[in-house]
């Protein structure tokens, strides 16, 4: 289950990540209870009228928001609980009968690299998205960092510019998610006032629109463009100096532009990127998966986990 808050994407796929069959669900909620009661109406709705290929081996549920991996627990949809933790795992688990993994889903996405994707080639990698935010899943000795409070990743509150006073609503001013994402192409095309490259709906900036006015010779589309791919190298070099990995692998479809994906490129200091020796590589999932193939990632390490287990 890849559950992104405004969809809903259940599937069965096989060990090597191969989609057998699959069927999306609209949801659009915000609020948690919500969105648990529609993804077990879910649930319920696919095994009944779509059933399975095979004979399932676990299940995985990848989700927006704080999830404890190691308690099966969705914490919140958001920054802040709305009340005590959903465990949302054994609610999956009991209602299929299967052994059942969940994480946020930049993590899920992390653990798809390692399992199935370009992360099966590297012990350290980072696994960085750019999307709608800006988040990332780290991988350090062949494990995935998830932090004292399941929060370890969120990169894009990461301060690139202390001059930069505008407020970011993590608490602090200058957080590179307000610059580089959908988000932060949003706002800096709001605050320069280029309506124009708002969609229909308002509420969000046709990064694409930007980046062609940017080609074309727009030069407050090229500013914003450059900011977000200078402060875009500045974190991923940042990050680099940290963990120090050999791979940097990358989703979501801002850097999956190539026009943007060379002006980053240009960015990075040869110098801090030299132990990064397979450079930054594409995710090689099919976008439309993706998420999928995260959620399945973590079902195969609970079953794994449980394997081991029994045969300890
Ligand atoms: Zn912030």
């Amino acid at each position: 289950m890849d559950f992104g808050g405004t969809k809903l994407l259940i599937g069965e796929v096989d060990e090597d990540g191969t989609v057998l069959r699959s069927k999306r669900y609209a949801t659009g909620f915000m609020r948690q209870a919500d969105a648990v009661r529609a993804l077990m109406e879910a649930v319920r709705d696919y095994r009944d009228n779509i059933g399975f290929a095979g004979k399932p081996a676990a299940a995985g549920v990848g989700i927006v928001g704080i999830v404890d991996n190691a308690r099966g627990e969705w914490i919140s949809i958001a920054h802040d609980p709305e009340g005590p933790p959903v465990p949302l795992a054994r609610m999956v688990s009991q209602e299929l009968g299967l052994p059942c993994g969940i994480d946020n889903d930049v993590r899920s996405s992390t653990t798809a690299e390692l399992l199935l994707g370009q992360g099966r080639y590297s012990k350290n990698f980072i696994y960085l998205n750019v999307g709608t935010g800006l988040a990332a899943g780290f991988v350090v000795e062949g494990q995935i960092l998830r932090g004292a409070n399941v929060n370890a990743g969120e990169i894009g509150h990461m301060v690139v510019d202390l001059s930069d006073g505008s407020p970011c609503a993590c608490g602090r001013a200058g957080c590179v998610e307000n610059v580089v994402s959908g988000i932060g192409f949003t706002q800096q095309a709001q605050l320069h006032g280029m309506d124009e490259l708002m969609t229909q709906a308002g509420r969000r900036a046709d990064v694409c629109r930007l980046f062609d006015r940017a080609e074309e010779g727009d030069a407050v589309c090229r500013e914003i463009m450059e900011y977000g791919a200078r402060a875009l190298a500045c974190v991923i070099m940042n990050l680099v100096r940290t963990t120090d990995p050999d791979t940097i692998i990358y989703g979501g479809g801002i850097l999956g532009d190539e026009r943007f994906l060379h002006m980053v490129e240009r960015a990075l200091e040869p110098e801090t990127m030299r132990g990064v020796t397979r450079g930054m590589v594409a995710s090689s999932f099919n976008p439309q998966y993706a998420g999928l193939l995260g959620a399945v990632s973590l079902g195969m390490v609970k079953a794994r986990t449980l394997r081991k287990g029994a045969t300890a």
